[in-house]
């Protein structure tokens, strides 16, 4: 399986800083507005996902976690798509999820 990148912890993309969450890198002073606002969508994503779970609505629970990895790979949501397959009963896609976020 290839390794895959989750972006933890966050570099810029351009100078491959650590980047912290801003709009504008420390370091080289690049433009990361974009980026930021997908990330902050994301997590929104993410959150919407995460009610819908609770709230029993495991179609939307899906549709939004798809939307929120759609944006931005992050293992929050690398784990709760796993759950959502093993809830479906989709044990080997979640297992190889799971072996996504381990590396391997
Ligand atoms: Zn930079």
């Amino acid at each position: 399986m290839t390794e895959l990148d989750l972006h933890e912890p966050l570099l810029c993309p351009i100078c491959r800083a650590p980047w912290k969450d801003e709009d504008t890198c420390y370091r080289c002073k690049g433009d990361l507005a974009v980026l930021r606002r997908i990330r902050k969508e994301a997590a929104l994503f993410l959150e919407r996902s995460k009610a819908s779970l609770k709230a029993s609505n495991l179609r939307d629970a899906q549709a939004f976690v798809d939307e929120s990895l759609k944006l931005f790979l992050s293992r929050e949501a690398i784990s709760l798509k796993a759950c959502l397959l093993a809830k479906e009963g989709q044990f080997q896609s979640a297992y190889r999820l799971f072996l996504v976020m381990r590396g391997r």
